[in-house]
């Protein structure tokens, strides 16, 4: 397995933790970003194997299993020195919380210097995500199946340059966001994205709804669905 010369260094100097740590994954990959605050940028994914809870529209059905095991040391090994934008998703990457607060802490810092996403489906407690990361806390809807779990707790971990994400099904997720947003001031916390459900409600239908509205929000797409299609994996 091919390894940089920034890793090789920073893996000699790490003891036998590395080795032995594993993380589950389903896939890893560099790609360009697609979603959010980043999109358009290089970017390295590691995509965490296992989730706990099942989302209706969920778009990641291979990551919901056991996956596969890799060690840390490998995984460092394997992310190029020169992208600098490293998105750690899932599946659901707090379910293994130690170990991805052990792959932040490396990556955050020297020799890596990297700048990391947490993506998360927003039902694990924040607390203890180091500043300097960049989260993206989805909120469930109700289009998802999973709009139960209380997203609120983790309002008061989110800062100024994150982003909570709400993936919208239909007209009655889009009102639910907006309630939330106007009772808990969401605006006021971070950005704020909506993202259509993929082939169940058009972009222009969303954009429509949200200049009505006037909704404190940007709308995205999947900028990696346009140019890989929407089935596609480690892209
Ligand atoms: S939280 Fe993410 S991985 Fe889990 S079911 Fe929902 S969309 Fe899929």
């Amino acid at each position: 397995m091919k390894r940089t010369g920034k890793c090789e260094q920073t893996l000699t100097d790490q003891d036998d933790l590395l080795k032995k740590t594993l993380l589950h994954y389903s896939e890893i990959y560099t790609s360009i970003q697609g979603e959010g605050a980043h999109s358009g940028l290089p970017c390295f994914f590691i995509r965490t194997s296992v989730c706990d809870i099942r989302c209706t529209w969920c778009d990641t059905p291979h990551a919901l299993g056991k996956g596969k095991n890799i060690s840390l040391e490998e995984l460092l090994s394997q992310i190029p020195d020169e992208i600098s934008l490293v998105q750690i998703t899932g599946g659901e990457p707090l379910i293994q919380r130690k170990t991805i607060l052990k792959i932040m802490e490396i990556l955050t810092q020297a020799p890596f210097h990297k700048k990391i996403i947490l993506e998360t489906g927003g039902h694990h407690l924040l607390e203890g995500i180091p500043k300097d990361i960049h989260i993206v806390m989805d909120i469930k809807l109700p289009g998802s199946g999973e709009e139960k779990h209380d997203f609120q707790r983790n309002f008061s971990y989110l800062k100024q340059n994150d982003e909570i994400k709400f993936v919208i099904r239909d007209r009655r997720d889009f009102e639910f966001s907006l309630s939330l947003i106007q009772t808990h001031h969401l605006d006021q916390i971070c950005s704020l994205v909506f993202s259509p459900v993929w082939g169940e409600i058009e972009l222009k239908k969303l954009a429509e709804w949200i200049l009505k509205e006037k909704a404190p929000v940007r709308l995205q797409t999947q900028l990696h669905k346009i140019i890989w299609g929407e089935s596609a994996q480690g892209v």
